[in-house]
């Protein structure tokens, strides 16, 4: 097997296309899964059919690249993806559980179907993919999951108590799947973004009163620029790039690596 297969949930666009976009370039072929027809209301609007047709389009030149409509939460939806990279491609390599949502707020008006959802996308989604790829995965080379984490899943935030116990939920599954998938050759890793801006943030964390996209991530650049040690938010080709290397690395499993400029350094 030279050609390496990877899918990539939550890929149509943010972090999640800039890891497609790292794979592809690497020779890999990628299948997107994200929400499509079926992306739900949420407090910001997630990824439609028009993004996913967009990023396929936005990454075909370069390499193979394909996309399914996929939602995270569902069983049923995850062993479809599984199933139409197997036929798509014939293999898969690398699990990338990128798919995530966020809400933030006081506890006391935060609502429960707020917390099941971020819980249900962040952390159950990752169980859910995992058991669908394990036996593709399996019989790969080398095969490896690696899931998007945050820096919120290393430090706590009053109002963000249901993304930060998703995000250090998502790190203990990740620790815990290394150890029992590694009799299988199995690596994985998570990533942990600092602060990049998509529409996590400028839909939400730091919506703007302008509706001039151009102005709002001047903005965000601004500020986040004067709060990040080495100067910069983060960029979603660093999390392609940090994605790559977990994949890759074929011995380091078990970790939570810390992209985020100096923000935190562990
Ligand atoms: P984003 O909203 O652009 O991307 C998230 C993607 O997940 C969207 O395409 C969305 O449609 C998809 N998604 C949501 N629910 C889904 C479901 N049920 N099934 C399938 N797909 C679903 O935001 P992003 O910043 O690119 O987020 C990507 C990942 O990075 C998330 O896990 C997020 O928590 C994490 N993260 C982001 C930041 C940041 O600063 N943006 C920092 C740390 C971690």
């Amino acid at each position: 097997m030279s050609k390496k297969v990877a899918l990539v949930t939550g890929g149509a666009r943010g972090i999640g296309l800039g890891i497609v976009h790292a794979f592809a370039e690497a020779g890999y072929a990628v299948m997107i899964g994200d929400l499509g027809a079926g992306a739900a209301d949420w407090n910001y609007q997630l990824a439609d059919a028009g993004a996913l047709q967009r990023a396929v389009a936005a990454e075909s030149g370069q390499a193979e690249v394909d996309a399914c409509e996929l939602d995270v939460t569902n069983e049923a939806s995850c062993q479809q993806a599984v199933a139409a990279t197997l036929e798509r491609f014939g293999q898969l390599d690398v699990l990338v559980n990128n798919a995530g949502i966020v809400d933030s707020g006081p506890i006391s008006e935060f609502s429960e179907a707020a917390w099941d959802r971020i819980f249900a996308v962040n952390t159950k989604g990752i169980f859910l993919m995992s058991k669908a790829a394990l036996d593709a995965l399996k019989a790969s080379e080398a095969p490896a999951i690696v899931n998007t984490a945050s820096i919120a899943g290393k430090e706590g935030h009053a109002n963000m108590s249901a993304y930060c116990g998703s995000k250090f939920a998502a790190i203990g599954v990740t620790q815990s799947l290394s150890a029992e998938l590694a009799p299988f050759g199995i690596t994985v890793n998570a990533i942990c973004p600092g602060i990049v801006g998509t529409a996590m943030w400028l839909d939400h964390l730091m919506p703007s009163n302008t509706t001039d996209e151009a102005q709002k991530n001047r903005n965000f650049q601004e500020v986040m620029a004067q709060q990040i040690p080495l100067g910069r938010p983060q960029t979603v080709e660093d999390m392609g790039q940090a994605a790559l290397y977990v994949a890759n690395a074929r011995n380091v499993t078990g970790i939570a690596l810390t992209v985020a400029g100096g923000i935190i350094k562990y």
